[in-house]
Order: structure tokens, then C-alpha cells, then sequence
């Protein structure tokens, strides 16, 4: 399981204290921390304090404990800022817009009409992914 701190990673540095961070919350397993390049008031990241790179890699009780934290602290930006509306984003792979390799769920305030990519066009119709076939034939109860 790979949860030794990575020293390349910048997110472990911060969990470390090598690199300074705005904390704004901490527990044994979990830190959130204000994002350096903010979208809107509030931006923030919830990680979890040991090094995974994606969802397809980190361990159940690591990324339960992340999204624990994360519905906490989506809670309180809610309180304080009162955005229009909030997403928690979690990228995996480049593809995905992930550019640091340490799991993190973004904690992102939104605002009415404010272009954020991330929205895509709504376009109505299940479309199954054939490939995915197998996978819900077997773990479907
Ligand atoms: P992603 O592109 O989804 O991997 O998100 C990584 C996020 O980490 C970006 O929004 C960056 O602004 C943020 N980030 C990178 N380095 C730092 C840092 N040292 N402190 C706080 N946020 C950071
Ligand atoms: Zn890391």
C-alpha cells in the first residue's frame, strides 16, 4: 500500500511541515488546506496525509476518511462564503486535469454563470458503456 510520504510530492511536503501551507483543518488522517491558485473565495483541498496518486490506487479507509473531511469543510466554506452552489472535484490522470499527483478532492465554491469549465452540456439519454458490461453483471447484487 503506498503510504510512505513521497519526497517528491508536494502535498506530502506539506503534511510534512517542509512546505508551508493555510491550513484550515487537520485531523489524524486528513489535512485541508486553502488552494494557492484559487478559482473563488473558499477554494480549498482535502487530502488524505498519506500518498496516493489517484482514486484507482488509494486505500478504502484513506478515501473515506478524505471525503468525510471534505463534506466537513464544504459545509463550513458554505457557512462562510455562501457561494451559489458548491462542487467537490477529484481528478485522476492528466486527461482529468490532475496536475498533482497526491489524492485531493477540491472543495470548490461556485458562482451563477461563472464559465467554469468543468460544466459541461447536459445532453439527455443513457448511453451504457459497452465495456463496462462485465463489471456491473458482476458486482451487482
Ligand atoms: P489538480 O490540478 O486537480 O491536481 O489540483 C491541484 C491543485 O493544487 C491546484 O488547484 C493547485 O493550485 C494546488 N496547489 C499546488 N501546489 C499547492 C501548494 N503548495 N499549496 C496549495 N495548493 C497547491
Ligand atoms: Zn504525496
Amino acid at each position: 500500500m503506498p503510504t510512505e510520504a513521497d519526497t517528491n510530492c508536494i502535498f506530502c511536503k506539506i503534511v510534512q511541515g517542509e512546505v508551508p501551507c493555510f491550513k484550515i483543518f487537520e485531523d489524524r488522517e486528513t489535512l485541508a488546506f486553502m488552494d494557492i491558485s484559487p478559482v473563488h473565495d473558499g477554494h480549498c483541498l482535502v487530502i488524505p496525509k498519506a500518498h496516493f496518486a489517484t482514486v484507482f490506487d488509494i486505500a478504502p479507509r484513506a478515501v473515506a476518511a478524505a471525503a468525510r473531511t471534505a463534506a466537513l469543510v464544504a459545509k463550513a466554506v458554505d457557512q462562510a462564503v455562501k457561494p451559489d452552489g458548491l462542487n467537490l472535484i477529484q481528478a485522476n490522470g492528466p486527461g482529468a486535469g490532475q496536475s498533482v499527483g497526491h489524492f485531493h478532492f477540491h472543495v470548490f465554491p461556485r458562482k451563477m454563470n461563472d464559465g467554469v469549465a468543468i460544466n459541461w452540456e447536459r445532453v439527455c439519454g443513457i448511453r451504457p458503456a459497452p465495456a463496462m458490461v462485465p463489471w456491473f453483471l458482476n458486482h451487482s447484487t
